[in-house]
Formats: structure tokens, C-alpha cells, sequence
């Protein structure tokens, strides 16, 4: 058997004592693409964050691709595991060009021949040679989520963490972004953890769910289950029957 690529085991997270991640159990195979669902508010995107390192003190065992999980952010991951973040507009600084936000990574991790690589990424991600140099405002929602999604590509990873990717675009622009993320991931074997409240989505890209209420996990199911709606837990069958 494979080790897991990410390995949840009763993970809780509280912020200022109360708690948002109650006991969360999963695990993500390597290549394996699977969504964390749930209403607004469940605890998908703290989960998400604390395998960045990114949430405040987290109890449980952690594993990301067969090290202990971070309880700060850390370099060494960073390089395997990257995360794009909802809102392409507020995860890009405002005054750096799309050329500065692609070497950056480049830089920290002390990777030299940076002009190739960010063509080559961009390429990668369906833009052409004259966004290099433009700013977050000079461009569309879907073309900031390229130039993010870019950025995550930078230093090869094998692993992303998509917390709602698409949700802050229009529905045409968000069928081409889960293109490109399909195509990215078959390319090259990525792993994908995705958050997302659309279950369309899930059917679309991912292999497996859980779904998240109240931070705790109900269920995980093969997104199979999405054709019929063959549910055991109340909680999906609802969430199944409103989508
Ligand atoms: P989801 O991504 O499922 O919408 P979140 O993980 O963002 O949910 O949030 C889960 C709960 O934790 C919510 O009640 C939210 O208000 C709370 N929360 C999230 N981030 C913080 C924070 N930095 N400080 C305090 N509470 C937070
Ligand atoms: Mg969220």
C-alpha cells in the first residue's frame, strides 16, 4: 500500500478556545484529487491552513507527503505543498507585477535561470508573454487566478491545496480555470485537496469528498455517489438535495 500523500488523524483547531476542526480523520492518496465540502463557516478553509502551517496551534497527528505536519509555515514544504487561495485579488499584492510574484519563489528558494521558468509557467497556465509584466488590476478574475495558480506552479509541487479556486469567478470563467486545473493535474500526477461548496465541482474533478459541518467530517464518499445521490449521512443527503 502507497503512503498517503496527506494523513488527517483526529486534527482539532480552536481559535481563541473555541473549536472549529473537531476530530477530522482523512486521508488524500498520492494522484488522488479529493474535496472537502461543507457550508460556509464548517472549518474547510482551517484545515486547509493548518497543513500550511498557516492555523493557529493544531492537536492530532498530521502527515504531509510522509513528514510530521507544520506548526509554522516551512520552507522545506512549501516546495511540495502549495495553496491557492479563493479571492486571486487578495492573495496578489496590489504593486507587484505578475513577473515579481513568479520569481519571488524562485528567489526564496535560491533557484537560479528565473526568466525561463516564468515563461514557461505562464505558458503553463494559458497566458501569454504580455501579462509578465502587468499588475492585479490590469487584468480579469480569471486571469489573476492563472497568474496564482502560476505562482503555486513555481517550485514544482506535488501537492495543491485549492481552497474554493473558482468561487469568486464568473460561471464561464470558472469552467475554463477547472479546465486548467484538470489538465495540470493529469499532466503531471499532482495531488489535489480542494475546498469547495459546488458539488457539480466535485463531480467534475475529484475522485473522493468528505463533507464537513460544523467542524466535524460526516461522511467521505466516492464522488460516484454524486450520480445517484447514495449518501448514508442526513446532513449530505440535504446538501445533495439542494444542489
Ligand atoms: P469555511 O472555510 O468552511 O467557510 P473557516 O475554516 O474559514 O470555514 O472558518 C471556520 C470557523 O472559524 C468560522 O466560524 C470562522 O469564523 C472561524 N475563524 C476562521 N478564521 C479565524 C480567525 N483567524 N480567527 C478567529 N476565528 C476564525
Ligand atoms: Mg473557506
Amino acid at each position: 500500500m502507497t503512503a498517503p500523500a496527506i494523513s488527517l488523524e483526529n486534527l482539532d483547531i480552536a481559535y481563541d478556545g473555541l473549536r472549529v476542526v473537531k476530530g477530522v480523520t482523512f486521508d488524500v492518496a498520492p494522484d488522488e484529487s479529493f474535496a472537502l465540502v461543507g457550508e460556509s463557516g464548517s472549518g474547510k478553509s482551517t484545515v486547509l491552513k493548518a497543513l500550511c502551517g498557516l492555523a493557529p496551534e493544531w492537536t492530532g497527528k498530521m502527515e504531509v507527503l510522509g513528514q510530521p505536519g507544520p506548526h509554522r509555515p516551512d520552507r522545506a514544504l512549501a516546495q511540495r505543498c502549495q495553496m491557492v487561495f479563493q479571492d486571486p485579488y487578495g492573495s496578489l499584492h496590489p504593486r507587484k507585477t505578475v513577473d515579481t510574484v513568479l520569481s519571488e519563489p524562485l528567489s526564496i528558494h535560491g533557484i537560479g535561470d528565473k526568466d525561463a521558468r516564468v515563461q514557461q509557467v505562464l505558458e503553463d497556465v494559458g497566458l501569454d508573454a504580455r501579462f509578465r509584466f502587468r499588475y492585479p488590476h490590469q487584468m480579469s478574475g480569471g486571469q489573476r487566478q492563472r497568474v496564482a495558480i502560476a505562482r503555486a506552479l513555481m517550485l514544482e509541487p506535488e501537492v495543491m491545496l485549492l481552497d474554493e479556486p473558482t468561487s469568486a469567478l464568473d460561471v464561464s470563467v470558472q469552467a475554463e480555470i477547472l479546465n486548467l486545473l484538470k489538465r495540470l493535474r493529469a499532466e503531471r500526477g499532482l495531488t489535489y485537496l480542494m475546498v469547495t461548496h459546488n458539488l457539480p465541482v466535485v463531480s467534475f474533478m475529484c475522485d473522493r469528498m468528505a463533507v464537513m459541518n460544523k467542524g466535524e467530517i460526516v461522511e467521505i464518499a466516492p464522488a460516484t455517489a454524486l450520480h445517484d445521490g447514495s449518501f448514508s449521512d442526513p446532513y449530505t443527503q440535504k446538501l445533495y438535495a439542494a444542489s
